[in-house]
């Protein structure tokens, strides 16, 4: 048994539902605490998996670095993203700006860290009748980052599994 921890950001505008997300993914929390100097709060969720390239199982713990409160990419703490080895960027489909804002989150991010596996959310779905962007437009954004893309509602729950646990294969591939 192969045993990895691997820091991932959640990174995307305020209110696009990054907290709610982790809150739904991660029903074992072992360490909630909040570091007041970066205003981050790293959550881990633990992964029994096989490895997408030998099969073999894996036991993998994500550190789950998510912002708290309402910051934008011009003020995000180095050292939140310092060590990422993966990141989930996050837009509301009912903000066309929140997806406008995701290739300046990317970029920031890559000030700091080497390319990583980066999956986006489209977060929401289940408002999907008051939807601002086309899923054309998300494709072209998620095309331009060269990111798989999922539609994810924190609220229902809808494929929040899935796409984390997209990001954990992906980064597993890298290894
Ligand atoms: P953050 O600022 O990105 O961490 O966003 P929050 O997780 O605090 O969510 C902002 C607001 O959007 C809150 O009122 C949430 O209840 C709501 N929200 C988050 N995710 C969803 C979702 O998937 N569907 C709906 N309908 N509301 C959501
Ligand atoms: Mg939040």
């Amino acid at each position: 048994m192969t045993e990895m921890v691997k820091k991932i950001c959640m990174l995307g505008n305020p209110a696009v539902g990054k907290t709610s997300l982790v809150a739904n993914y991660v029903y074992n929390v072992f360490k909630d605490t909040y570091l007041s100097t970066i205003g981050a709060k790293p959550t881990k969720k633990q992964l029994h998996l096989n490895h997408p390239v030998n099969d073999l199982p894996v036991d993998l713990t994500m550190i789950i670095w998510d912002i708290a409160g309402h910051n934008t990419f011009q003020d995000i703490h180095k050292t939140y993203y310092r060590g990422a080895e993966g990141a989930i960027i996050v837009c509301d489909i009912t903000s066309r700006e929140s997806l406008k804002a995701i290739p300046n989150w990317l970029t920031t991010f890559y000030e700091v860290v080497d390319v990583v596996p980066v999956v986006l959310f489209a977060n929401k779905s289940d408002l999907m009748d008051q939807a601002a962007i086309t899923e054309e437009d998300l494709k072209e954004v998620a095309d331009a980052i060269e990111s798989p893309f999922f539609f994810t509602s924190a609220k229902t729950g809808e494929h929040v599994e899935t796409a984390f646990g997209e990001l954990a294969v992906d980064i597993l591939r890298m290894q």
